[in-house]
């Protein structure tokens, strides 16, 4: 039996739509009570803060839309513009997905955002969670839906210690109906973030106190239970810093693999057994048709990706024979230290190039 709050839920949905109205925070996507909501905004805001806290977002949003006031700006802009523009939020798939479904929205839709959700949860990149916010917030559809901090309000409510996606979405699905949706999912999100936190929950404050378990049989810090954290897997990965009369040699990478549509200096996994120098040289020939001589080591990078930790060994490399071709990237470019700036690199390729524009290798 998939376990549900004490008390009723329409009780429970007018306490929280109180509590929201006194207590939300302002925040720069939120739209002032009573005021027409624009769908682009509220989608822009939620592919945002998908696992990046509210304060990172705050300024990106607002210089965002400075430059993409609307959907159709977006829409007619360079992918590489886009991408630029995203430097330093991470988790690019975001951005590209974003702005391909804006793309399509603007071709298939007349750039309104579709108000179905069957259709907009077809556009790529919308999951269920980002169709269920959209869907409520902008267009006030009683659609559900379950992010980190509802999982923890929810498990706590229902003192369960471990629940399961499927009864959370149901929880939530018998929660949104009734008036308001948007407002009532933001309601549990905002309990989640700012009252219901992960350690030591603020219970003195919280307005829903006599509907929560947990609450009740003092299990709070308890529930949910910490998931097991799984080993994350390690790359080790050679990156190739070619230098050509002051300038480095850059490559894009395609649109599909893990960082695609970004630049970085070209890279290769170690096979095993290889040396760092061997795959600092096979990746030049493999990803561009160029011979180059593999030099030191001028520096490692660490870091970590959602699936993967990385180790790049950053190798200084002369090129030898050849010009650069695209084979295995979408486009390459020779750029001084100046003029990377004005590339889209994801955070460690930043290092990675601090590294390889210090005085010692440029000479
Ligand atoms: S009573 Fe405490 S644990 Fe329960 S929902 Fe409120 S803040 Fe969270």
């Amino acid at each position: 039996m998939p376990r549900t709050p004490p008390g009723k839920p329409s009780a429970l949905r007018t306490r929280l739509l109180e509590w929201y109205d006194a207590h939300r925070r302002d925040l720069p996507w939120r739209t002032a009570a009573g005021a027409e909501p624009d769908p682009y905004r509220v989608w822009l805001s939620e592919v945002m803060l998908q696992q990046t806290r509210v304060e990172t977002v705050k300024p990106y949003f607002e210089r965002w839309l400075t430059r993409f006031p609307d959907l159709r700006s977006l829409a007619e802009a360079p992918l590489d513009e886009v991408l630029k523009r995203w430097e330093g939020l991470g988790y690019y798939s975001r951005a590209r997905n974003f702005h391909r479904a804006v793309r399509e929205v603007a071709e298939r839709f007349g750039g309104a955002v579709p108000g179905d959700p069957a259709e907009f949860r077809a556009l790529p990149g919308v999951g269920r969670y980002t169709a269920g916010a959209v869907m409520s917030i902008a267009f006030g559809r009683a659609e559900p839906l379950v992010d980190g901090n509802v999982r923890r309000v929810f498990a706590r409510w229902t003192d369960d210690p471990a629940p399961a996606d499927a009864e959370l979405w149901s929880l939530a699905e018998a929660l949104v109906p009734g008036e308001r949706p948007g407002d009532l999912n933001q309601a549990v999100m905002e309990l989640g973030a700012t009252v219901c936190v992960p350690r030591n929950p603020r219970c003195e404050a919280c307005p829903v106190r006599e509907f929560c378990a947990a609450y009740q049989e003092g299990t709070q810090n308890q529930r949910p239970a910490p998931k097991q954290a799984k080993p994350t897997p390690h790359e080790d990965t050679a990156t190739a810093v070619v230098e050509h009369e002051g300038r480095l040699l850059l490559v894009r990478r395609p649109v599909d693999a893990r960082l695609g549509g970004l630049w970085a200096f070209p890279a290769a996994v170690r096979k095993r057994g290889e040396g760092v120098a061997a795959a600092a040289e096979r990746a030049v020939r493999e990803g561009l048709g160029m011979e180059v001589r593999a030099g030191e080591e001028v520096g490692r990078v660490e870091h970590g990706f959602t699936h993967v930790r990385v180790t790049y060994h950053a190798v200084r490399c002369a090129p030898v024979a050849g010009e650069p071709r695209a084979i295995g990237y979408d486009a390459w470019a020779w750029a001084t230290a100046e003029e990377m700036e004005g590339y889209a690199l994801p955070v460690a390729q930043k290092k990675i190039a601090a590294l390889a524009t210090e005085p010692t290798l440029f000479r």
